[in-house]
């Protein structure tokens, strides 16, 4: 059986188990146990893999034109899907409305919430590690990313004397795709585990008053992943959008299920690369710079919820505050880790710039586990669909054997 069909089969069997044994502690504990581990062996690789990967990839391109082409194609891609993805959410927002006349479902903010302040004078500052194995340690990406690519473009510089280095780095790399491998083999029984425990935790009965908000942010969210994303796909990486979804597959499953877009991001370059076939110099340096920066998901999801909760509150938004909505989305979702919730905590982020009130958080806090799935599965799609795009850019070059 194929793996994606073996991972929805997983996520058909957690789903079961999950309803049935939602009253056994024991059944759900097992699962969880499961889940957890599967979580873990993910993450495990997480750190060496962007290191060696990001190193060895820079090392090779180089530290000429070539490097400075494939950073302004790929930044360029992001914010280019990003504004997209934010632009449809406002759009169905604005036309669904389904805030308007719902002031019931105002409620005061949990206990213990911090708001987040982000500004790019700080987005600057934290992208800059003060010590770059405490980075690793914590597993902030992208000071580690930050790092990984001055340390290549330095072992580029120095000739011959950085061969072994990079052979090091290119052996490194190498190992932990084959590690990645192995652990994607556990994929369908660690996501069972997780969906089991899902279900049996969040109730539906939740989504019941929020479903006009749900119904929006689904909308845009697929408008975004089967419109959008394969126009891109088909137009500029000329590739068959069916079949690169179905290569991609288990990545996005996995994205699913985990609600984490660096917990998948070994899988996704995984499929990236061995399933999709888009070479490593433009994966092994994208793919992970997009798990952390490009979240087209969130970023929707970010100005649909704002919105949303401006008309809750009964605030009509001028267009300059839309506009405020549009850019601070953007600046949270490059802000947000790529870790659950974290769109969530961005919120404030975004409420805060526009001037709403901060207690709109406990609004939609209710449905947003399964609304982090949803955007967590569009965050590393369009993370795919960049790399193919981005590879497709740069490629001319590699014929012309500027880039080997
Ligand atoms: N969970 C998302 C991700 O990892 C981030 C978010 O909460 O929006 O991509």
């Amino acid at each position: 059986m194929k793996l994606h069909w073996q991972i929805l089969l997983g996520i058909l069997i957690g789903v079961l188990v999950g309803a049935v044994a939602g009253d056994l502690p024991t059944v759900i504990d097992a699962a969880g146990f499961i889940g957890d581990l599967f979580l873990k062996l993910l993450r495990m690789v997480v750190v060496p893999l962007v290191l060696t990967s990001i190193v060895s990839g820079i090392a090779r391109l180089g530290a000429g034109q070539d490097a400075g082409r494939l950073f302004g194609a790929t930044i360029l891609v992001y914010i280019g899907t990003s504004f997209a993805a934010i632009v449809t959410g406002l759009v169905v927002v604005n036309i669904v409305q389904p805030g308007s006349g719902a002031e019931q479902l105002l409620q005061p903010l949990p206990e213990g919430f911090e708001p987040h302040v982000l500004t790019l004078r700080r987005l600057f500052l934290e992208m800059v590690p003060s010590n770059p194995f405490g980075a690793a340690a914590e597993g902030q990406m992208l000071p580690l990313i930050v790092f990984s690519v001055l340390f290549g473009l330095a072992v580029a510089r120095v000739g011959a004397a950085g061969d072994a280095v990079r052979d090091l780095f290119e052996g490194g790399f190498a190992a932990m795709l084959e590690l990645t491998e192995w652990i994607l083999r556990l994929a369908p029984v660690g996501i069972a585990g997780l969906i089991a425990r899902i279900v049996a935790t969040t109730g539906f009965d939740a989504f019941r008053p929020l479903g006009w908000y749900v119904a929006c942010v689904v909308l845009a969210l697929v408008l975004h992943a089967v419109v959008t994303l394969p126009l891109l796909l088909r137009v500029l990486a000329r590739r068959r959008p069916t079949a690169y979804a179905r290569a991609v597959s288990p990545a996005l499953l996995t994205a699913f299920s985990t609600a984490s877009s660096s917990a998948t991001l070994p899988l996704t370059m995984q499929r990236v690369e061995s399933a999709a076939g888009v070479p490593n110099k433009v994966a092994g340096f994208s793919l992970p710079l997009g798990a952390t920066i490009n979240m087209d998901g969130t970023a929707l999801y970010e100005c649909v919820a704002a919105i949303f909760i401006a008309q809750v509150y009964g605030l009509d938004l001028t267009i300059a505050q839309q506009v405020l909505v549009v850019l601070t989305a953007l600046l949270a979702s490059i802000g947000a880790a790529g870790i659950p919730m974290a769109g969530l905590v961005m919120m404030s982020v975004i409420l805060n710039a526009v001037g709403l009130p901060l207690e709109g958080i406990g609004l939609i806090l209710a449905v947003d586990r399964i609304l982090d799935m949803m955007r967590t599965t569009v965050n590393v799609w369009s993370d795919t669909v960049a790399a193919a795009v981005v590879a497709q850019w740069i490629n001319p070059a590699v014929e012309r054997g500027e880039l080997t």
